[in-house]
């Protein structure tokens, strides 16, 4: 369920009663995808989504769903909505989609242009050096050649290099790195204001300096932004953010297996996992689909994204392990069939490989996959656990079969 099929809380919560009502068992939270497009454009508006939220609680349908991206974690929070995949909290917390689409353009466009006013401050300060004559930007070349250095770096190491890490030593040395930005930011801006001032400075030299000032600025005020954004992944945060859901009363289906089959495709190894002789169990008609993965090579956008997002499995297993510490209750869910690879039967076993690898004890992992659905179902009384009256959907045989 979502935008564009439903807007407006009336639409939302009569399609929830709808669908109570045809015997579905759940809800699912989901972008709506028609011939492999996504046609959900920005998402249910905060009142919709607290009118599909709050009808599936008043008349008794468990829902579960994706992360509406555009209203921010605090929703999900607010309105107790139980959450499938993992790794969903990147876009929805970690790297936020609405601060991406605000803060991404004016960062990159004042650090081309800081690093162009850098460069023309060293190139004419160089001309005027052999000609033997004072450079109008004084000493500010050396601020500007310092600021530009530290800018490059935060780019390099965060970004592309240390996105979603939860490490606080590096947390630590980006935090260094913004501060003295920052500070040097605060001296250009001196040395600009300065230049005015000075009557054998050019004009074009004042103005230059000025560019340079007002681009350092903008780019440091950015970084107020992605600082904080780049201290959520950190493990003191993935404790507190654990608490919040636990707080909030929601469940949570990691489904860490997709992550990791993402990351093996991202690594070109599609033809491998075809390999697998597990694969003849697969549906015959779902196995036509995945052929064409043994020889598909990601546009360029896809393996960018795959590169910087690259630890979204080994973040979403520390944060399964604080959220199991913190008594959030936590379901075993694989997504089969609705992404490659994930084998029915088979994806479940991985899948508590990979729980168990996030900090779980094999008990907690078989929780997750018997009694803890039963509870979020209501129908701890019919399966879930082994006793005299539930469903007999055990069976115990001497040999393996
Ligand atoms: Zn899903």
């Amino acid at each position: 369920m979502n935008e564009p099929r439903e807007r407006t809380p009336r639409e939302v919560e009569d399609e929830v009663i709808r669908q109570k009502s045809h015997g579905y068992d759940v809800i699912k939270f989901h972008e709506i995808v028609e011939n492999g497009r996504y046609v959900t454009t920005t998402g249910l508006s905060r009142p919709a989504y607290d009118a599909m939220n709050s009808a599936g609680h008043r008349i008794g349908i468990p829902l579960i769903g994706h992360a509406p991206d555009n209203l921010g974690l605090q929703a999900v929070l607010d309105d107790h909505q139980n959450l499938a995949h993992s790794g969903i909290l990147v876009a929805l917390y970690f790297v936020p989609k609405p601060v991406v689409a605000r803060f991404l353009l004016p960062s990159l466009f004042s650090l081309g242009v800081l690093l162009l006013a850098m460069l023309e401050m060293v190139a004419v300060t160089s001309i005027f050096h052999f000609l033997k004559r004072p450079s109008p930007f004084r000493s500010q070349w050396k601020i500007a050649i310092s600021l530009a250095a530290l800018s490059l770096i935060f780019v390099l190491l965060w970004p592309t290099w240390g996105l979603l890490s939860s490490s606080v030593s590096f947390l630590v040395l980006l935090s260094i790195i913004s501060l003295l930005i920052l500070f040097l930011t605060l001296s250009a801006g001196v040395n600009a204001w300065r230049g005015w001032c000075e009557a054998y400075i050019p004009l074009w030299a004042k103005l230059s300096a000025t560019v340079f000032a007002a681009a350092s600025l903008t780019f440091a005020l950015c970084l107020t932004i992605w600082l904080p954004v780049a201290w959520r992944s950190s493990q003191p945060n993935l404790t507190i953010l654990a608490r919040k859901f636990h707080d909030a009363r929601t469940w949570v289906e990691p489904t860490l297996d997709i992550y990791k089959n993402i990351d093996s495709m991202n690594d070109g190894r599609s033809a491998e996992l075809l390999a697998d002789p597990v694969n003849r169990y697969v549906p015959p008609n779902i196995e036509a689909g995945w052929t064409g993965l043994a020889t598909y090579r990601p546009p360029l956008q896809e393996r960018v994204m795959g590169f910087l997002f690259r630890r979204t499995l080994s973040l979403s297993q520390q944060l399964t392990g604080h959220l199991q510490h913190a008594g959030v209750p936590l379901m075993l869910g694989t997504d089969t069939f609705g992404f490659p690879f994930c084998i029915a039967g088979k994806s479940a076993h991985d899948e508590m490989d990979i729980m168990q690898g996030s900090g779980l004890t094999p008990f907690q992992v078989l929780q997750s996959a018997t009694v803890n659905p039963a509870r979020f179902f209501g129908q701890e009384n019919e399966f879930g656990t082994i006793a005299v009256g539930k469903r007999a959907d055990l069976l115990l045989v001497e040999d393996n079969p």
